[in-house]
């Protein structure tokens, strides 16, 4: 097993807009990446690249230092030892869940007995080992996607890639599934590549983030660094909550900035540098100081009531608050802190 390694990888489809530009990523040993984007942005293009499904129109792609993939040549798909699962399962409906397991290990021709071994195994590694007999049919969706799953690890691969897995689960299921893969990871010791345009989920299950938009790579880091400091406007209203205002800057501050030096951000500047600045509703604090606002909606959501705020200048801002607040009601909002993006 080694890091695999995508240097300014490309594809051009020939449509007249490349599908993927100069994607470079390093997923480390044992790592789980979680590709992040809106469809459509080249995240299976990305990882049908990996597996061997497609060729790069441009860069390279590496398996430490095996090279797999470059423009003029590449290791077929069942010589890299990497598993694909997807959105759809793809399980064989005549097969029990037991066989559909162990299909790959048929195919490589594995006997019978350490067959039957991996396939316990595998089994027992997502909790199925009571429906080794059943049919896809006779399974929920969860329990399909855990015998793909399954399927999956009975060949000990070195990278295994998810596109979009949960999707065609509900919310409930998929949180769940989550756990599924979390232990999976653990328990496979692969690299995990994992794509998604759920940005929760990839937060969630990912130990590093990778968003994409429109076929390039807007940055790489930990669902921690990303959240807290977004490169960009594309980043920034793609990852958790927030509102992104127009403010006046101040040159050569910090990127980042508290209540008060931020009070003097608001308001009428002219002539000020107007920067795109990302404020999370957690660090909007209803309090007696601080900048007029007023209650533009008001969603009760259970634990919180979701709040979005207008400012004296139009634009709007996202908070939460314990008590109940009317829409149209006027409050007084102090802002901890602010990402310039
Ligand atoms: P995502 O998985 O993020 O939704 P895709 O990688 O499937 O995105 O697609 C990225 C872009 O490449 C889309 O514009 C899509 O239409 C295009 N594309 C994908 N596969 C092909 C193909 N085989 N031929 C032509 N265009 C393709
Ligand atoms: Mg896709």
């Amino acid at each position: 097993m080694a890091q695999l390694i995508l240097n300014h990888v490309s594809k051009d489809f020939g449509t007249g807009k490349p599908a993927v530009t100069g994607v470079s990523l390093n997923i480390r040993e044992g790592g789980f990446l979680a590709l992040l984007g809106p469809s459509g942005c080249g995240k299976t293009t990305v990882l049908r690249m990996i597996a061997g499904f497609e060729q790069p129109s441009d860069g390279e792609i590496f398996l430490g230092e095996w090279r797999l993939a470059d423009v003029n040549a590449m290791v077929p798909p069942e010589k890299r030892n990497m598993a694909m699962v997807f959105q759809s399962y793809a399980l064989w409906p005549h097969m029990s869940v037991a066989e559909n397991v162990g299909y790959p290990l048929k195919v490589r021709g594995v006997g019978r007995a350490a067959r039957d071994r991996k396939i316990r195994e595998a089994l027992e590694a997502v909790r199925l080992e009571a429906y080794a007999d059943r049919r896809p049919a006779d399974l929920s969706g969860g329990q399909r996607q855990r015998v793909a799953l399954a399927r999956c690890l009975v060949t000990d691969p070195d990278v295994v890639l998810l596109d979009e897995p949960l999707a065609n689960l509900d919310r409930h299921l998929r949180q769940e599934m989550e756990e599924t893969f979390r232990e999976f990871h653990a328990r496979s010791g692969a690299s995990m590549i994992y794509v998604t345009h759920d940005q929760a989920e990839a937060m969630a299950l990912a130990t590093d983030v990778a968003v994409m938009a429109e076929g390039r790579l807007l940055q790489l880091a930990s669902p921690q660094e990303i959240y807290a400091r977004p490169e960009g406007r594309l980043v920034g209203g793609l990852i958790g909550q927030g509102a992104i205002l127009h403010l006046a800057w101040p040159v050569g501050a910090d990127r980042a900035l508290e209540w008060p030096a931020l009070q003097a951000c608001f308001g009428p500047k002219p002539g000020a540098h107007l920067a795109d600045v990302l404020v999370r509703p957690q660090d909007v604090v209803i309090s007696d100081e601080g900048l007029d606002v007023v209650v533009e909606t008001a969603v009760f959501e259970g634990e919180r009531h979701a709040l979005r705020l207008r400012l004296p200048d139009g634009q709007t801002l996202r908070a939460f608050s314990r008590r109940p607040v009317t829409v149209g009601e006027r409050i007084r909002v102090v802002i901890r802190s602010a990402w310039r993006l």
